[in-house]
């Protein structure tokens, strides 16, 4: 095992696989500094801004050059890393490709792969109330209301997220499906395929299993 050998794991997988979870817990595990896109844009745009506003509310992707002028600003080299939500386009593919080449970086690319007719019904059976904020899931024994529809602990009628109504769901897995084919195409080499189906621990255990090799 070479301790200088620097690895850069880039975490894929669909809107609600499990991908953030499953990056924090790589995070804590192995101590590798992690990037979340998302965050980084987050502390780089003003609230209230034409543009924070295309972004974090109508989902519209900030341009690629913005991308890569916030990913530089907070990168450091010297250690392993962990990408959340870079690529998303085939540009950054390519781009980020050869930044992490440039700084003598293995790359190695977890595909959490996750039964799409299962994820759409998990997703689109979760439920909140609006008022005390507690969580059901229509699917779930554990997580389903007493009566359907109505929160156990007053009565509220239960609601879902924008993002878990099932034709926002059904657009957003389109749009990943397509940047994923991109995203695996030119990282084909470095694809690590993860079984996302299994319980959070299991999945966990068999990433660590999977890039303990490279490291
Ligand atoms: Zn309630």
């Amino acid at each position: 095992m070479d301790s200088k050998k620097k690895i850069a794991i880039i975490m894929l997988g669909a809107p609600g696989s499990g991908k953030g979870t499953q990056g924090k817990l790589l995070e804590d595990k192995t101590g590798f500094k992690r990037y979340v896109m998302s965050d980084l844009i987050k502390k780089e745009l003003t609230p209230g801004t034409l543009l924070y506003k295309q972004v974090f509310k109508e989902g519209i992707l900030l341009n690629d050059s913005h991308v890569f002028e916030i990913f530089r600003k907070y990168f450091k080299s010297e250690s392993d890393i962990i990408l959340d939500g870079i690529p998303r386009t085939l540009d950054q593919a390519y781009w980020l490709y050869g930044f992490l080449k440039n700084h003598y970086y293995t790359i190695k690319l977890i595909f959490l792969n996750v039964d799409e007719t299962q994820l759409i019904s998990r997703i689109t059976s979760r439920y909140y109330c609006p008022k005390c904020h507690r969580l059901y899931n229509s699917q779930l024994k554990e997580l389903m209301p007493k009566i359907e529809g109505v929160c156990d602990d007053d009565g509220e009628i239960l609601i879902q997220r924008d993002d878990d109504t099932s034709q926002i769901f059904n657009e957003r897995l389109e749009i990943f499906n397509t940047v994923k084919e991109i995203i695996l195409n030119v990282y084909k080499a470095e694809i690590l395929e993860v079984n996302g189906d299994e319980d959070i621990e299991t999945v966990s255990k068999e990433i660590i299993r999977k890039i303990i090799l490279y490291k």
